[in-house]
């Protein structure tokens, strides 16, 4: 095929950022007349190629991970970005692990090492956390949770009261001071501990801050002070590590959506197995009101199937033999048989675990200016910290332990907690919440575009319409309908065009069969052709005809006619005779117009339709479907120079397509959604945001939770900077106290974490 030596550079895949590989993939998918340069397949010959070249080079170093020897881990205790740095760090300066990311937003380790598993555990347990093996992760979904970090705190915080109490009666202070250094020592074990490691490792977490500020506090004799700091501390990470931990769960719990056993029908028995042991190619019996266990096609029964747990469609789907089925829908009247397709870890509901995962571990921009923001932030108060504590009482501005405390509240003030949290724990709710609904983000980054989107162009067949258009009138010009109709077809068969299977259906209707035909080829945007008994013949638009020099004149205003009422036209003939007209229609979607007026409801500026049918058909379903504005005739590349347009000024343009033959506007847009991730692996690939269901109806949902979680993102990160400027303020003219800047802090940080889980729970 001409346009794979055309996309010589794609058919490396190091070469091209993942959107042209998928790129060639679709274009391969269309054969393509040799007459007619595949234009889009230069995406990789000229620009945009060499620089994709270099950042994937940059990410192989990253994709070690993926091909070596690697172990995965689920990391609990984490509840700062530094602390996945820290662990990081130690982890690498041990001389058995060869790689290794510590993500925070998902609580995940990927290491590769030589050495066992236990050590590793271990090691990480040094550090202060938890490692549990992502495979005993996936049997039991619940970890057993440690409460040894609880009951600490607990003892802590009773000898914190106890300390205090006794403070109040008549005890000798050593007693009232062993209580309070005892409630530290209890308390600050584990964040001692962690602190020993990051300072080992160069960093500087809050453990290494709060871990300072208790023992200076207990330095110049403020052990309620401190007491009460670390048990603050403690308690505020306890509760954070538990509601980041519930984010981090709902992701998880789209893993419990598929049973994890199946009916398998050997002869006519029927024997319960673990989903792993069922092979490809074998046959589950679902029984109705149960849940389909794995993906496969239909062998026997027909049933309606609720698919709302994979594509968030909400009204059930009727299924019949060799329709595809999908794990974790379930299967609401009939009983089924079903031929297993793909295993258990290939799954449609195991790749979108995968891909949501995959998209939480990517930094959104915003994440990545407050890391970059903390990275210098922390250690300036810091130093500041330090300089405060020495210079003013030296040159005898105040006592030691007036300046010594106000440093110390500083040290405290340095943690910028629920800063570096305010974005990662809202992109990974909204991303889950959008994952339960059908819709996949590929990352934060894509979900900060989707709130700020202005206009959404739309691809017509197959995304505006069903895209599976019938013949609706057949008219004859020269020669009779049989033959005609029976040149349509000889063309046709070679087309995977939707209106190329109308013809066929049609034809097979009419009880007709094809003729001998040679050089099949496909005119991008126009039509097909074939040889047929030395004779060119083509079935293709007015345009391919005018191409064509044919006598079109007389046949102009029949077709208008049937155009304007939305019919798409196929001239059949050569170039000069035409033979007949078929019109064929396909019917927008029961979703679409719903969809549309949705976005227009939540404020999206413009709506457009592209497509290479027709002016008259287009603007006649522009206008049933109720887009705004719609660009007719266009070519593939077209499509490219319309998005391109419609971007001018700035604009924020999505391309919603089924990611069929729309790769190049997909990719070209700042925002490419595909549809109907459930059924086409392409739509996975190329697109940044997919909806599983084959329709538009989630879209509206994707938008509105879209620009909910960047406003709350705005609201966390000027709410921690003002609670830590006015923290800051406070401490000058002496008015904050120590345990105040460990509230503002543990406390800004539970605020922010509780705001972004609101995410969650957001319904459409
Ligand atoms: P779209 O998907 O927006 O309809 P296409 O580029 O797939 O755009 O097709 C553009 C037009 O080209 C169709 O509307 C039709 O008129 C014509 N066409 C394309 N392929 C065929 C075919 N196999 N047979 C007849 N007409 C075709
Ligand atoms: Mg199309």
């Amino acid at each position: 095929m001409p346009n794979e030596t055309k996309a010589t550079c794609c058919t490396d895949d190091a070469c091209c950022s993942p959107k042209e590989v998928t790129f060639k993939k679709t274009l391969s998918l269309t054969p393509v007349n040799p007459a007619v340069p595949a234009s889009t397949a230069s995406c990789c010959t000229d620009n945009g190629c060499t620089a994709e070249i270099k950042e994937r080079e940059e990410e192989k170093g990253a994709s070690i991970l993926e091909n070596g020897k690697h172990l995965e881990y689920r990391i609990e205790g984490m509840d700062c970005g530094a602390c996945a740095v820290t662990l990081e760090k130690h982890m690498r300066s041990l001389p058995y692990v060869t790689d290794i990311r510590v993500n925070f937003s998902t609580g995940n380790m990927k290491i590769v090492h030589n050495t066992t598993p236990e050590t590793i555990i271990s090691e990480v347990k040094k550090a202060g956390y938890t490692a549990i093996p992502a495979s005993s992760q996936r049997k039991a979904a619940k970890a057993p949770s440690s409460y040894s970090g609880i009951s600490l705190m607990a003892v802590s915080g009773i000898l914190l009261v106890l300390g205090s109490l006794s403070s109040l009666v008549q005890v000798p202070s050593t007693i009232v001071t062993t209580l309070y250094a005892a409630s530290i020592l209890v308390g600050g074990y584990k964040p001692a501990r962690s602190a020993y490691y990051a300072v080992k490792s160069g960093s500087l977490d809050m453990n290494v801050l709060m871990a300072s500020a208790a023992i200076g506090a207990a330095l110049i004799g403020e052990w309620l002070e401190g007491a009460t700091v670390v048990f603050l501390f403690a308690l505020g990470t306890t509760l954070q590590t538990k509601s980041i931990e519930r984010t981090r769960e709902s992701i998880r719990s789209l893993m419990d959506l598929a049973p994890p056993e199946a009916w398998v029908k050997q002869g006519i028995a029927l024997t319960r197995k673990p989903v792993e042991e069922v092979k490809i190619g074998d046959t589950i019996v679902v029984k109705p009101g149960e849940k389909i266990p794995l993906d496969g096609e239909i062998a026997a029964g027909t049933s309606s199937v609720n698919q709302a747990p994979i594509t968030g469609e909400s009204i059930p789907v009727d299924k019949q033999e060799g329709d595809p089925v999908y794990a974790g829908t379930v299967n609401e009247e009939g009983s089924l048989e079903i031929h297993v397709t793909k295993l258990v870890e290939d799954t449609t509901i195991a790749r979108i675990i995968h891909l949501v995962e995959e998209a939480q571990e990517k930094k959104a921009p915003t994440e990545a200016f407050v890391d970059r923001f903390a990275k210098i932030y922390t250690p300036i108060v810091f130093i500041l910290a330090i300089l405060i504590m020495i210079f003013p009482p030296l040159f005898g501005w105040g006592t030691w332990e007036a300046w010594l405390y106000k440093g110390l509240e500083l040290l405290v003030v340095a943690c910028p907690c629920a800063l570096v949290i305010s974005t990662p724990v809202a992109i990974v709710s909204a991303i889950g919440n959008a994952a339960r609904h059908g819709v996949l983000i590929k990352g934060g980054a894509f979900l900060e575009i989707a709130g700020t989107l202005q206009t959404l162009a739309f691809d017509k067949t197959g995304t505006l319409t069903e895209g599976k258009p019938k013949v609706v009138k057949v008219l004859t010009i020269n020669g009779t309908e049989q033959d005609m109709l029976a040149i349509a077809r000889t063309i046709e068969e070679h087309s995977k065009h939707p209106i190329a299977v109308a013809i066929m259906d049609y034809t097979s209707g009419q009880h007709l069969s094809s003729r001998q035909g040679e050089n099949f080829t496909t005119i991008v945007g126009k039509g097909a052709q074939a040889i047929i008994d030395g004779i060119s013949y083509y079935a293709g638009n007015l345009k391919l005809f005018q191409g064509l020099h044919a006598p079109t004149t007389s046949i102009e205003k029949q077709v208008l006619e049937l155009q304007n009422q939305g019919n798409t036209i196929v001239i059949i003939g050569t170039h000069d005779t035409i033979l007949g007209i078929i019109a064929v229609a396909d019917a927008i979607r029961k979703t679409t117009t719903d969809a549309l007026q949705k976005l227009k409801k939540i404020g999206i500026h413009q709506t457009v339709m592209l497509t290479g049918d027709n002016e008259g058909t287009a603007s006649h379903i522009a206008s049933t479907a109720g887009v705004d504005r719609y660009f007719a005739e266009l070519l593939p590349e077209d499509k490219v120079a319309a998005i391109k347009k419609l971007q001018e000024n700035n604009h924020v343009v999505a391309m919603v397509g089924d990611g069929i033959n729309d790769a190049p506007a997909l990719a070209t847009a700042n925002l490419g959604i595909a549809m109907g991730g459930a059924g086409t692996d392409t739509a996975m690939e190329t697109a940044d945001i997919i909806l599983m269901a084959d329709n538009l109806e989630k879209l509206p949902h994707t938008i509105t939770l879209s620009r909910k979680a960047l406003r709350i993102i705005k609201q966390n990160i000027w709410f921690s900077l003002i609670v830590k400027f006015i923290a800051l303020g406070l401490i000058f003219p002496g008015w904050l106290t120590l345990w105040l800047a460990v509230i503002s802090d543990t406390g800004a940080a539970l605020i922010v974490i509780a705001n972004s889980m609101r995410l969650l729970r957001i319904k459409n």
